[in-house]
Formats: C-alpha cells, structure tokens, sequence
C-alpha cells in the first residue's frame, strides 16, 4: 500500500531514521510499558543516544542545529510509529527558552549535558492548582534572600518529574499587587531535580487517563542558587510565550503523526474485515468517516508546515502556529474514532494499540494548551475581537 502521507519523501533520511528508532519499540513493548504503567526508559534512552531530542540545540553546544520543521518532522514519525511523544517531547519545546534567554554560563554548563544525554531537561512547571489555565495568577512565589531564591507554594501536572534532572520552574517573584502589568513579576528558574526531594519539594504522582508520568509538586523553603535564575527577574512570563509557537508547531506534528496513524489502521482493518461476505470498507458508512478524517489530516499538516515554514525564517506565526495545533488536534482526534469504530469492539482489545492510542490523542485537546485557548488567541489576536479575560 502507498504511504499515505504524500510529503512522506520530503526530509526522508530524518523519516527512515527516527522510524528506525522506533522499530525496535514495537507493539507489545508499548503494552508492557501500560500494564506497569511504567517510563518507557528504553525508548528515551534510544531516541536521546540517536541524538533526536537534541535536534533544535544548535551545533556549537553539541546537538543537531535542525530547523523546527525537521524538529516537527521527528516529532511526526515517533507518535507516526505508535509510540508518544508524551514520555520526552518537553526536552524539544522548553530547551528554547534556556538557549534563547540563558546566560552564557548557564548555556555553556547545561546544553553540552542535555545534548549528549548526560543530563535531562524534560519538566517545565508552570500549571497550578487554584490558577489553572490563569498562569498570571502563578501563586507559587521565588523570595531573594542572598545568593539564593526560596520557593513555597504548590504545582499540579507536573510531568517527567521522576525521570528528569533538570525543571524550568515558573515562580512569582514580584507580587502581583506591586507590578503594572499582571504578566510582569515572573521568573524562570532552572531547577535541579536529582536531589531535590531532600531540599524541601515534595513529588505526589498522579494516576491518569494515559500511561503519563505526571505530578503535583509541593515547595517547601525549597531553595534554588540565584545562578539559576533565567534571564532577567520578573520576565519570566515573556520567556514562555517566546517559545509557544514553537510548541504549538511540535504539538501540531505530533497530532498529524497520530493522524496519520489512525487512518493507516482503519483503512488497512476496513479492507481486511469481512462482514457480511465483504470487506467492511466497501460500505461507504465505514469508508466515508475514514475519508472525511483524512481529509482533514492532510489540510492541518500544511497548516503545521506552513506555520514551520514561517517559524525558520524567523517570520511573525503566531496565527499560522494557533491554526495547526486547532487542525491538528481536532483531526487527529476524528482519525481516532473514526479508526476506533471502523475496528467495532476490536477497538476496545489492548492488543490493537487502538484504545491506548485514542486516549494519548484526546490528551492533545486539554495539554499542553486547551482548545479554548488556542480559540481565544484566534478570536483576539488574529480576528481582532474583544479581548475575554
Ligand atoms: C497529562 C497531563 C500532563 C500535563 N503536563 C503538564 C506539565 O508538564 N507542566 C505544566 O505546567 N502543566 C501540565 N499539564 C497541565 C495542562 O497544561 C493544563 O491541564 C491545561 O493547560 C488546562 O489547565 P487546567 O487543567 O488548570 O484547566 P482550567 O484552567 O481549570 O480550565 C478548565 C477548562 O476550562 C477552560 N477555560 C478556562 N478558562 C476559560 C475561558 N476564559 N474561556 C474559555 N474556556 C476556559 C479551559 O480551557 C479548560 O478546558 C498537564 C496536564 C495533563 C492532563
């Protein structure tokens, strides 16, 4: 059968390396790692020593100085395999704001490390519980006392904590009463994790819908040496937009990669499943949905390469990055029922991937950004309608 992703000759020896990768991560690896709801450690660990987490830090520090389409591209093919990118993307969207915003020092001790695998930079946390999706709100608050910055106050979702060594925190170091702008007091610290939990943070996992290490996080005087500090203090909250469009095109591949997949299963199943002395895709109630999926496949994937396209030449995209990752969730996750009902009750069997690979793609509607959000910025910011909160 003809690969169904038309471009699939575009960027093919990253394609056919990160797909070589992934081969040996097969089916019944993936359903080990769900049973012991446990880290695919195995699979990190070979995408990292193949240098693809290390894709966007550029050359002088060691990594592979790729454009975001080719970062995307990487991203496609892992979720494209049947794995997820979920166990290690982070590394891809949040090393931006060290290389971007990093003090030279910091850039030259952490981005070597990060590169050659020595060191993980896979947690970024920002998400709380009272504040939720109202990040200027960020009550976890960063107090300068000498060469140090304490840390109280409380994280929720916070994910890879367990298997990373480094977190970007985000902390109010300004209170919000004292500052003009609400988005303005902010900062980002670089955390280091490995011995953290005897220095006053405390790690309570999160049982969930996908096999996701995932945490609420509790600071406690926790202190962090003002050398961590990223950036400027107080500017915390610009350095994490600087990098949302980035994110929302990775997001975006990730989405088109599951696309992709889904349809591939279901029109493969639709051929082969004979009901009714026929293949059930002859029967247009079945076919059509597959179609209309892919349909919509296709048009968020050149949404993504076109907001990428834009991204590398360093071009305003920030309505082209909200665009694909709206696309491309929303199609990947019609692909995914219109593939789980194409496979009838075999798409509830553990066996197929399928229902395992249906909840890791609904998770793209809620995180790392919520659908309404990324409405909210289309309405405001490329329409141009009133601002809602
Ligand atoms: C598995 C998982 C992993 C995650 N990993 C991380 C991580 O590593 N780091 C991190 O910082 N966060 C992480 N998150 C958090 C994630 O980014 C948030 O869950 C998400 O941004 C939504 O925030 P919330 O859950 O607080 O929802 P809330 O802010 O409580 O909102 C609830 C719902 O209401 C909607 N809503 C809220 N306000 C409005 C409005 N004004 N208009 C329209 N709709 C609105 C939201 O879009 C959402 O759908 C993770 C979440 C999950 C589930």
């Amino acid at each position: 059968m003809p690969d169904i992703n038309p471009r699939a000759s575009e960027h093919a020896e990253i394609r056919e390396a990160v797909r070589a990768a992934c081969a040996p991560f097969d089916s019944a690896y993936w359903q080990r790692i769900e049973r012991e709801s446990a880290y695919p450690d195995e699979f990190v660990r070979a995408l990292t020593a193949a240098g693809w987490l290390a894709a966007l830090i550029p050359e002088e520090f060691g990594g592979g100085g790729l454009s975001l389409t080719e970062a995307s591209i990487i991203l496609e093919e892992i979720n494209r395999s049947g794995a997820n990118s979920g166990a290690c993307h982070a590394q891809m969207y949040i090393m931006g704001t060290l290389l971007r915003h990093g003090s030279p020092a910091q850039k030259a001790r952490y981005l070597p490390a990060i590169a050659s695998g020595a060191c993980r930079l896979q947690s970024f946390a920002v998400t709380e519980p009272a504040t939720g999706t109202d990040t200027t709100r960020t009550r976890t608050t960063a107090v300068r006392r000498g060469d140090r910055y304490v840390v109280n106050g409380q994280k929720v979702w916070i994910s890879r904590v367990q298997h990373s060594d480094l977190m970007l925190l985000l902390a109010r170091t300004t209170p919000l009463e004292q500052v003009t702008k609400r988005s303005h007091g902010l900062s980002v610290f670089l955390v280091d994790l490995p011995d953290a939990e005897s220095r006053g943070l405390r790690v309570r996992p999160i049982e969930n819908m996908v096999n996701h290490e995932t945490n609420e996080l509790f600071f406690d005087d926790f202190e962090v040496p003002v050398e961590n500090l990223i950036g400027e203090e107080g500017l915390g909250f610009t350095y994490i937009l600087d990098g949302m469009n980035a994110e929302r095109i990775l997001i975006a591949a990730e989405c088109i990669g599951d696309g992709y997949w889904f349809t591939d299963r279901a029109r493969r199943y639709a051929g082969e499943r004979v009901v009714f002395d026929r293949p059930i895709g002859q029967n247009q109630g079945i076919q059509f949905p597959i179609a209309q999926a892919y349909a919509h496949v296709r048009a968020a994937d050149l949404m993504r390469y076109e907001a990428a396209r834009l991204f590398d030449d360093s071009q305003p995209c920030g309505a082209e990055a909200n665009l694909a990752k709206l696309l491309a969730a929303d199609a990947s996750w019609q692909a995914a029922n219109a593939c789980l009902q194409t496979h009838g009750g075999f798409g509830f069997a553990v066996e197929y991937d399928i229902e395992r690979k249906f909840r890791e793609t609904r998770l793209y509607q809620v995180a790392p950004v919520s659908t309404n959000m990324i409405l909210s910025y289309i309405g405001e910011h490329v329409l141009g309608m009133p601002r809602s909160f």
